[in-house]
This record gives structure tokens, C-alpha cells and sequence, in this order.
């Protein structure tokens, strides 16, 4: 039994979504692998993310460990089983019911996840300001999108220990005081409120606690009493648009009540997406997604995508690297003082570049080594060397010459063109 469970456990770390296939590779990727130190596939180098897996129970578990210990505990709950904490995220479905001919038609809509307001038809009209493409509907367009930024802005590895690989006992300890520091700081969630609402509520209550702690540009505006404006006077801390009166906004405590955003503006600063599920992070009067947050702290592994909490590490190709993960994306074997060519912005050993990804030369068949010198015309490459650029009729050196050029063919003059062509 005991050895049964060890098991279990092992997988469940281990091989979430595996052998699912890639949305994006198709059939280039045999199917799901996790690499054993990068965030990404084996088999294709692609996120968990772009591969077909159900991630809603892993999601809903970070997004509690990122909202456990903060304000925001009403979001979550702790299993009674294992005492994980587990996002109680507010999926809702609308049911419709359409009379026709004969039958009554059911429609029903299913939402991945909606504004845990208690005003649900608020709740509809702040999915309705989104563009189509983006609301969580199940089975759209609009949920893959959501996975998809569950996936990029709230990495994992980013706010637990135990998914970073190999963490010596301090990078451990560094790591939880970030993590400690953004949930006392910064981390917050959106609320969706009537701006008319909004300001009626916080008049008879006076300053919020999140006015006094907020930035001194919103100071003292949560204090005076005023009369409620109508919808037009309030714009949107983005765009600087009018909201339209009877249209909710977006409210981030950390920001204080007296910003708003239009729900399509509700965006990382950064990446410009929609903060999913209205998880943000406030930072200098600017709103960030966690992944942008971090990469605002702290370099980010250009190797594993996690953050670098060590002192030591390496810079280059405009990105940074802990040491020992400055390595061949294909193989990864280690590239410090060895020749490498940046594939895709991702560096490859020069066995590998001259295996899966060097151009082949037009002229001898060959690949075309990374420090050669080479003419490229077209899609087409050659050695800039005698043998290989040179007229495909009289086989005269081209290189430094005028020429011309038929489908991979050179010449180096209409004669010889006409030669070989007729
Ligand atoms: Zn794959
Ligand atoms: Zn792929
Ligand atoms: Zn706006
Ligand atoms: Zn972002
Ligand atoms: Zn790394
Ligand atoms: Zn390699
Ligand atoms: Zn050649
Ligand atoms: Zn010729």
C-alpha cells in the first residue's frame, strides 16, 4: 500500500499532462514530456500550455497557494482532506430557456470563470465588455485564452519553491520573502463595481484603509464627501475614456477607489493582456501581471523561466541565465566557452545547429557552418567559396561578381543562362 502511494505521488508531480498532443506541433509532437529542469515539452519545446490538458484542478490549486495568506482568502478554501488550499474559482452557467416549435430549445452557456460579485447581472454585463474573443466561455476561443494567460502570468515556479529546480537552502529562503514581500505589496484582486456605487459606498464609510496606504497622487480623494457623478464623469485610468453611465468598472484596492478601469483595460502594463481572473499586481502606480512583476524584481532564466535569486549568474544574448543553465537548447549541454548560434533567441551547440538547423548549401548539399562565410539569395544559401557560388553552366566563381539567378541556378552571364536553359 505504502509503496502504492509513493507511486502515485511520484506521477501526479511528475507527468501532469503527459503524452497530451501539441496544439500547436500537431503530429510533429509525439505528445506531452516534461523537460526535466525547462518549463517546456521535450518532444517540442512547447509550454504544458499549448498542449491539450485539462489544468483546471492544477490552476485552481496554485491560484490558491498565490491567495493563500493574503486578504483574499474568501477566494479560496482548504481542503479538508489534505489542507491545500484550492481557489474557489466562480465558474457560472446561464441557463436559457428558448420556447420553439415544439420542444422547449435549452440554450445554456457555461463560463470558465466570472467576477464573484454578488450582483450576477453585473457580473454578465462585465463579460460582455470584453472583446468576444476573450470571455471565458467553455469551449471557445475565449477559455483557451484564459488557460493560456493562467499559464504565462501566473507561473508556478514563480511563487513555489518545491517547482523550481535545485534551489540551494538560501535561493529557498530569498524566494520566500519575495514571495512574502508581493502579497504584502502588491498582489491584489479586481473588484467590479458601478462607479456610482462605488463612490456612494466609499462616502459613508470615509477613507478606505486603501486610500491612506495608497501613492500620494490619490490621497485625500477618498475623504471629502461628494455627490454622486453620472457615469461619464469617471474615466478610465488607462484610456482615459469616459465610462458609460450603467457600465461597471474595475476597481484595484492597491490602486485606491479612486481609479477605475474600463474591464478591457484591466491590463498588465507589460504584455497588455487581460489580467486573468483580475489577478494583478500594483507596482509604481502601474499595474503588472505576476510574470511581469517578477521580471520587474528580479532577472529571469532565459534556461528555465524561473527567477534568479543567486548572485551569480550570467548575461547573455540580452538575457540573463543561472550559470549552469546557459546550455544547448537541443541537448542541453553546457555552453560556457563554446561556440554557439541563437536559434529562435534560444542558444544551440554547433553540433546541433549543424544537425537541425544550419541551411544547406546550394552548391555542394552541404550544411552551412555557423562561422562560414555565405551568400544568401532568395530562401537560398551558398558557401562564398569557389566551388559552391559559381555559374551553374561554366562553373566560373561568382562571388564578388555580378550574377544572376533562376530557381537555384546561377549564371554568370545570358549566354551561359541561355545554355543551360533551352
Ligand atoms: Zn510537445
Ligand atoms: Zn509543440
Ligand atoms: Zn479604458
Ligand atoms: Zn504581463
Ligand atoms: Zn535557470
Ligand atoms: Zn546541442
Ligand atoms: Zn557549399
Ligand atoms: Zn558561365
Amino acid at each position: 500500500m505504502e509503496v502504492e502511494k509513493e507511486i502515485k505521488k511520484l506521477t501526479l508531480g511528475h507527468e501532469v499532462g503527459s503524452g497530451a498532443p501539441c496544439l500547436k506541433c500537431k503530429d510533429k509532437c509525439e505528445g506531452f514530456e516534461l523537460h526535466f529542469w525547462r518549463k517546456v515539452c521535450r518532444n517540442c519545446k512547447c509550454g504544458l500550455e499549448d498542449h491539450d490538458v485539462q489544468t483546471g484542478s492544477a490552476e485552481d490549486k496554485k491560484v490558491g497557494k498565490l491567495l493563500e495568506d493574503t486578504k483574499y482568502t474568501t477566494l479560496i478554501a482548504k481542503l479538508k482532506t489534505d489542507g491545500v488550499p484550492q481557489y474557489r474559482r466562480n465558474m457560472v452557467t446561464l441557463t436559457n430557456a428558448v420556447p420553439a416549435k415544439k420542444d422547449v430549445d435549452i440554450k445554456s452557456v457555461t463560463y470558465e470563470w466570472a467576477p464573484p460579485v454578488a450582483n450576477q447581472s453585473l457580473a454578465m454585463r462585465y463579460i460582455e465588455m470584453l472583446p468576444k474573443e476573450k470571455q471565458p466561455v467553455v469551449g471557445t476561443e475565449g477559455a483557451a485564452y484564459r488557460k493560456k494567460q493562467m499559464a504565462k502570468q501566473l507561473p508556478e515556479h514563480d511563487q513555489d519553491p518545491s517547482k523550481c529546480h535545485e534551489l540551494s537552502p538560501n535561493e529557498v529562503k530569498q524566494m520566500q520573502q519575495y514571495v512574502k514581500k508581493y502579497k504584502e505589496e502588491a498582489l491584489g484582486v479586481g473588484d467590479v463595481a458601478l462607479p456610482e456605487e462605488m463612490e456612494a459606498q466609499a462616502g459613508e464609510k470615509g477613507p478606505r484603509e486603501a486610500g491612506d496606504r495608497s501613492t500620494t497622487t490619490s490621497a485625500g480623494a477618498m475623504g471629502a464627501k461628494r455627490a454622486p457623478r453620472k457615469g461619464a464623469a469617471y474615466s478610465c485610468h488607462r484610456c482615459q475614456l469616459d465610462m458609460r453611465e450603467g457600465d461597471p468598472a474595475v476597481y484595484a484596492e492597491r490602486a485606491g477607489y479612486d481609479k477605475l478601469w474600463h474591464p478591457a483595460c484591466f491590463v498588465c502594463s507589460t504584455c497588455t493582456e487581460l489580467l486573468v481572473d483580475m489577478i494583478y499586481f500594483w507596482k509604481n502606480n502601474q499595474l503588472y501581471c505576476g510574470r511581469h512583476y517578477g521580471d520587474s524584481e528580479k532577472p529571469r532564466c532565459g534556461g528555465c523561466d524561473e527567477l534568479i535569486f543567486s548572485n551569480e549568474y550570467t548575461q547573455a544574448e540580452g538575457q540573463n541565465w543561472h550559470l549552469k543553465h546557459f546550455c544547448c537548447f537541443d541537448c542541453d549541454c553546457v555552453l560556457a566557452g563554446e561556440t554557439y548560434v541563437m536559434v529562435n533567441e534560444k542558444p544551440v551547440c554547433r553540433p546541433c545547429y549543424m544537425k537541425s538547423h544550419a541551411a544547406r548549401c546550394n552548391g555542394c548539399q552541404n550544411a552551412v557552418e555557423p562561422e562560414a562565410q555565405r551568400v544568401t539569395y532568395g530562401s537560398f544559401n551558398w558557401h562564398a567559396e569557389p566551388e559552391c557560388f559559381q555559374c551553374s553552366c561554366c562553373s566560373k566563381c561568382l562571388v564578388g561578381q555580378r550574377f544572376m539567378a533562376v530557381e537555384g541556378m546561377l549564371f554568370c552571364s545570358v549566354e551561359c543562362k541561355k545554355k543551360t536553359m533551352s
